[in-house]
Formats: C-alpha cells, sequence, structure tokens
C-alpha cells in the first residue's frame, strides 16, 4: 500500500475511538474508603475511582459509579489503542516524507 493512503486509513481509525482516558482504576472500601478494609464489620461495597496524571503531572482522581466502570475500563483500553495508532502513524509519515523527497 501507499504511504499516504496508509496513513489516512490510520487517521480514520484514529476517529473510531474519541472517548479515551489515561489512568487506572483502582477500588476502594465504600465505607472506610481505603482499599484495604479496616471497618469492624466488613463490607464488600467498593467504590471505584479513575486515578491519572494531568498535563502538570499532577495526580488526580475521579470517582467513577460502579455502573460506569464498564465503559471508563473501555476508555483505558481506547487511550492504548490510540497510543498504537499514533506510532504507525509516525511510521506512516516517515514513509510519506522519505517518498516525497526522494530523488
Ligand atoms: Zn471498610
Amino acid at each position: 500500500m501507499n504511504p499516504s493512503k496508509k496513513r489516512n486509513e490510520l487517521l480514520k481509525k484514529l476517529a473510531q475511538f474519541p472517548e479515551f482516558v489515561r489512568g487506572s482504576i483502582t477500588s476502594v472500601c465504600s465505607t472506610c474508603n481505603r482499599a484495604r478494609c479496616i471497618c469492624l464489620k466488613k463490607s464488600s461495597r467498593r467504590a471505584y475511582r479513575l486515578t491519572y496524571k494531568d498535563s502538570r503531572q499532577k495526580t488526580q482522581i475521579v470517582y467513577v459509579n460502579r455502573d460506569q466502570v464498564p465503559r471508563m475500563q473501555k476508555m483505558i483500553a481506547n487511550y492504548a489503542r490510540l497510543r498504537k495508532l499514533i506510532e504507525q502513524l509516525v511510521e506512516a509519515n516517515i514513509e510519506v516524507f522519505k517518498n516525497e523527497t526522494r530523488r
């Protein structure tokens, strides 16, 4: 496939994943708010949160409702996909550049 066509296809794929986040999901006890529950009466109810670093490398926490956990997991997976696509785009762009400047 010619490199610029390949680049266009990668750009189309890129647009298929508009919803993405960086970070990881952790869970805490919904009563004591700790990863390792310290409650006298243990409950299995967990609260979920996304932890990520913002553009200034500051750790941020976003609370995630239980029913939104699958969606958040998908958003994290999309981020990994996009990163892979960006890598492929870098290679495609280099091929395009080489072709255009070849003499
Ligand atoms: Zn607890």
